[in-house]
């Protein structure tokens, strides 16, 4: 698959010019490192399209290696997850890695460090570790254990990974400085004893490694050039290059920070995610509505605009939320080009004809593209007596702005004709429930030979024709912009939208879509994008997800109160 080729950033004018000046001596390489403890979401995206963007730009390869050193949260299948969503994206990495593979080489670096004297195994406990470290106006104190010979760390070392303590007994600490304006230098903790059993490595490790030591270490014996991760990273590159060089690595890998993806009206945190799926706020990690790759397939974009949506974006130093329009935007953007466009009746209201022949049925030529879609094709629509309008369309005593069908108006039925309301049939408690109309024959095609106009268009269907399906209609989960920053601690949950589904059933629509594969794509013509429910639609039973409205129905209100 080719995808163009997004404009030059700061890290792609970085690698470009050490890509020009040979400067680590080796092919360009990036990696993703997921964490195996969730499904990847937009943010991930972000992350893969740039990592093996640039591979691919500058000839490199790029590495998908699963950071999965942390034994209590990860599991196979985010790892399968993430290998699935990295491939419908479009993208193909070149090696499959697993940081847990390389327990036995950081185990071994751990040693050359004890040896010459840049670890140590401490054995205070965590909180007296954090305690001892001193704010950032005042240095560390160095804990007891701190001159304890090379001898006798080596053996506690090695003891510790013999399983011979139990959690919290000991950790290995680096022994840097106490002093040091980085907090994060302040003899990092390197590995902990835990005794959990690891989805990959079973019961073979008891001592894991730290994200910081396992991370950068990772990068370098992979020989990776560029490592590029999201800002909050920062800090840690001082501890990232101070392990690579201690270890001895020729031409480590470089680490440079960009600005992590955050999308208004989401969240990305895994924590949260994992929230909103455990706590059933939410019916799984594909979700429509979930900001996760495989609820937003679910929902029905495409891979394709999620890139566009990505490289949109751009890469950039400093934290910035992106705009929830400018996500819309690329979702409609890219079905706008490629989906056909079909009738569907979201509230169904009767129309009966009352001049059209009894038991007559005519096939209407309607295409699937509106002119500016470069595409063609076409099928037949069924028309009869009796029809189905959208309750929308009909308003008995309508404003003035408002073209639709209205007592004694004629409005005009997409690909079919004009039709006049003659009569409003009401049931027992003054609800509208059936129109008595006019059609006029010389219409057909949507035009009348005596030039005479009509105000509006409306989607129909015919009544013993249409099928029924259920409508399922998302909208954004959270009421708020930045759920992640809510004031007096105020918990995530608290700005839920309590909107974010409603089912419509007994919608109606044209039948030409009955048999087509789950997962097809739409627009209902008037109504939005749409999508048959991959997991949940079949012939007899339809399902619709809306992808997204027409426009900015958020923007609409706005202007409109404003
Ligand atoms: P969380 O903080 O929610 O646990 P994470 O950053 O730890 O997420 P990882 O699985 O470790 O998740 O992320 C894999 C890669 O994706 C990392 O390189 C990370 O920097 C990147 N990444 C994660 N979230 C985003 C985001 N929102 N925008 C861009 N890149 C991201
Ligand atoms: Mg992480």
């Amino acid at each position: 698959m080719t995808h163009p080729a997004p404009r030059l950033d700061f890290i792609r004018e970085k690698v470009a010019a050490d890509h020009a000046s040979g400067r680590f001596g080796r092919a360009i390489m990036t990696r993703f490192p997921p964490e195996p403890n969730g499904f990847p979401h937009i943010g991930h995206a972000k992350s893969i399209c740039l990592n093996f963007g640039i591979a691919r730009e500058f000839g490199g390869t790029v590495n998908l290696r699963f950071d999965d050193t942390n034994p209590t949260t990860e599991d196979i299948r985010y790892v399968e997850a993430i290998k699935h969503d990295i491939e419908w994206l479009g993208f193909r990495w070149d090696r499959e890695l697993y940081a847990s593979d390389y327990f036995e080489q950081l185990f071994e670096i751990a040693v050359g460090l004890v040896e010459r004297g840049k670890a140590y195994v401490d054995s205070e406990t965590e909180a007296e570790i954090r305690e001892h470290r001193g704010t950032v106006t005042t240095p560390g104190t160095p804990s007891r254990h701190r001159d304890r010979s090379v001898a006798e760390n080596l053996d506690l070392l090695e003891r510790m990974k013999r399983g011979e303590f139990p959690d919290g007994a000991h950790v290995l600490r680096a022994k840097i400085d106490l002093a040091h304006p980085n907090m994060i230098m302040r003899d990092p903790v390197l590995y902990r004893i835990r005794h959990a059993h690891h989805y990959r490595r079973g019961d073979a490790w008891c001592l894991y490694p730290l994200y910081d030591f396992a991370h950068g270490l990772s990068d370098a014996i992979e020989g990776i050039t560029h490592s590029l991760c999201t800002l909050e990273f920062k800090d840690n590159r001082e501890i990232y290059d101070w392990l690579v060089r201690e270890a001895g690595f020729a031409a480590p890998p470089e680490q440079t920070e960009f600005a992590r993806l955050e999308l208004d009206f989401t969240v990305v945190s895994k924590r949260k995610l994992l929230r909103l799926v455990n706590d059933g706020h939410v019916a799984g990690w594909d979700d429509p509505r979930m900001p996760t790759l495989s609820g937003i397939r679910r929902r029905g974009v495409t891979a394709e605009a999620v890139r566009a949506f990505a490289e949109g974006v751009g890469v950039a130093r400093s934290p910035a939320r992106t705009e929830w329009a400018a996500w819309e935007h690329a979702v409609r953007d890219d079905l706008n080009m490629r989906v056909p466009r079909v009738l569907c009746v979201v509230n169904p209201l009767k129309v009966v004809l009352t001049n059209y022949p009894a038991g007559q049925v005519e096939q209407l030529e309607a295409p699937y593209y509106p002119h500016d879609v470069p595409k063609t094709g076409s099928r037949l629509v069924p028309f009869s007596g009796e029809l189905y309008i959208d309750r929308d369309d009909f308003m008995e005593d309508p404003p003035k702005k408002f073209f639709r069908l209205a007592p004694g108006r004629e409005v005009r039925l997409r690909y079919g004709y004009f039709i006049t309301c003659d009569e409003v049939i009401k049931n027992g408690s003054g609800e509208v429930v059936e129109l008595r109309c006019r059609y006029d024959p010389a219409t057909r095609g949507g035009n009348a030979p005596d030039g005479r106009k009509v105000q509006g268009t409306i989607h129909w269907v015919s009544a013993a024709h249409a099928l029924d399906c259920e409508l399922r209609l998302y909208d954004r989960l959270f009421t708020v912009a930045d759920p992640d920053s809510l004031p007096d601690g105020q918990d995530f949950l608290s700005v839920l939208n309590p909107n974010s589904l409603e089912v419509v059933p007994g919608a109606k629509v044209e039948p030409s879509v009955g048999n087509d594969p789950a997962g097809s794509r739409y627009q209902f013509e008037r109504v939005g994008y749409f999508v048959s429910d991959p997991l949940d639609s079949r012939p007899n039973v339809l399902v619709f997800n809306r992808t997204v409205g027409l426009r900015d129905s958020w923007q609409k209100e706005k202007t409109r109160s404003s």
